[in-house]
């Protein structure tokens, strides 16, 4: 036998016994979408390297140390798997001129990639679903999107997420706060570990991120961004709050937060558990005025968030609200193969009518005893068995059995008639 070839190391499958959750909750999502006027997007998934570089800045841990970048052979171009969707939408938007005639509210699903360590809650591939508003400045679409976050925990059922948020200003305030940033560092220089020394005077806000439990009380004792805001972002961080607090949604100012990427200025926020470790962000956000500008196209203002659908999911299975896998409505149970063309024929046409039916298939010499289609029919949780036997099909008839509720219950009925019965054997999901 040939050498087993197996999975890059944490890009995972999603196999049948999972996979009926994602397709739940990506249908919840876009009804949500649909719900607040959001409309999907689809970009690459690769792009050019130089638009993370810009877009997410040079001195992140995703440009830095975790993107998967390669040389396309044929023609020498840098080439990037994309780290996170943001970027990508800013680009298709200026490029396609999307904001023409005004604001644009878009959202997305895909994978993403990321060049880390893998364990519970990171992967090297991993699935976001995100919502960007492009071309809206005010306070109120800040707030529609934590909103809208808000709802998508309660209708899944999570209770355990909670909201932290942020200010982070603007430019000059940012630069303000950044020199306090530095000399505060400086004056502690002894406990600042390898990246934190490299990003003194590159980057020191990305150093409030640091995950190093050596250095939280240095980065606890830090000059605060919120601080320094000025007059027209307190006031904007204020709209926010007031309509939040409006909808009775709770949440902890956190003036630490600084999120992963350069691009943010003024709201930023996360949904955080404690029940997934440290792995506990399940979604950031927050607004991004200068990015669109910055990625070539005319200046206007913008904010979104991403959720990690990973994460998401293993929570709601903590949360016990994991859907259940789907059934089918019917299964055929046919013991003689010559009936499979007029049997295929009914079955066609109750598939046509909305019934979930499964066919029994055989192993390639016929369809097997009576005995083991039941007991098939019974593994595959459906609550009908349609059993095709000799005597029936001599009558133009089946057997209709059920297999769930009113077990053993059956009946004869009459093929050419499934417009009248099958009707009753459609059981909508999530019905019981
Ligand atoms: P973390 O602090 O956990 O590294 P991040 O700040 O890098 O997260 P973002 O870039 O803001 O994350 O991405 C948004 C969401 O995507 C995260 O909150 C998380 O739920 C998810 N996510 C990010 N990286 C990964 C990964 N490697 N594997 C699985 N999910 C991820
Ligand atoms: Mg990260």
């Amino acid at each position: 036998m040939a050498d087993k070839l197996t999975a890059v190391k944490g890009m995972n499958d999603l196999l049948p016994a999972d996979t009926h959750a994602w397709e739940w909750f990506e249908a919840l999502v876009r009804d949500l979408m649909r719900r607040h006027g959001y409309r999907n997007i689809r970009t690459p998934i690769v792009e050019p390297t130089a638009l993370f570089v810009r877009g997410l800045g040079e001195v992140t841990d995703i440009v830095e140390k975790e993107m998967y970048s390669f040389e396309d052979r044929l023609n020498g171009d840098s080439l990037t798997l994309r780290p996170e969707a943001t970027a990508g939408v800013v680009r298709a938007t200026v490029e396609h001129n999307l904001l023409y005639e005004g604001g644009k509210r878009l959202y997305y699903m895909g994978p993403m990639f990321r060049h880390e360590r893998p364990q519970k809650g990171r992967y090297r591939q991993f699935h976001q679903i995100g919502a960007e508003a492009l071309g809206f400045g005010g306070a109120e679409v800040d707030a529609e999107l934590i909103l809208m976050a808000h709802r998508l925990w309660q209708e899944i059922g999570l209770t355990d997420v909670r909201l932290e948020l942020n200010s982070l200003g603007q430019p000059a305030e940012r630069a303000q706060h950044r020199a306090a940033l530095i000399a505060h560092f400086e004056a502690h220089a002894d406990v600042l570990d390898e990246d934190a020394r490299r990003r003194l005077h590159s980057n020191p806000l990305r150093i409030l991120d640091t995950k190093n439990p050596a250095m939280q009380s240095v980065v606890e004792s830090a000059p605060k961004l919120i601080d320094h805001l000025g007059q027209a972002s307190r006031s904007h961080f204020d709209a926010v709050r007031a309509i939040l607090d409006a909808n009775g949604v709770t949440y902890r100012i956190n003036p630490r937060l600084v999120r992963g990427m350069d691009y943010y200025n003024l709201t930023v926020f996360e949904f955080i558990t404690d029940r997934l470790g440290s792995q506990g962000t399940v979604c950031g956000g927050g607004r991004y005025d200068y990015l669109i500008e910055q990625i070539g196209g005319k200046p206007a203002p913008a904010v979104g968030w991403a959720l990690g659908v990973e994460r998401v999911l293993e929570l709601a299975r903590e949360a016990g609200r994991w859907p259940s896998a789907p059934v089918p409505d019917a299964y055929a149970i046919v013991p003689d193969a010559a009936h499979l063309p007029q049997v295929m024929a009914l079955v066609q046409h109750l598939r046509g009518a909305g019934v979930a039916v499964q066919m029994h298939a055989g192993q390639g010499e016929g369809m097997g005893s009576m005995k083991s289609q039941f007991k098939k029919a019974d593994a595959s949780g459906a609550r009908h068995a349609l059993v095709f036997g000799e005597q029936e099909m001599q009558a133009g008839c089946l057997t209709l059995k059920a297999l769930r509720d009113g077990q053993g219950a059956q009946q004869q009925v009459e093929i050419s008639r499934w417009p009248e019965w099958a009707p009753a054997l459609i059981h909508s999901p999530g019905s019981g």
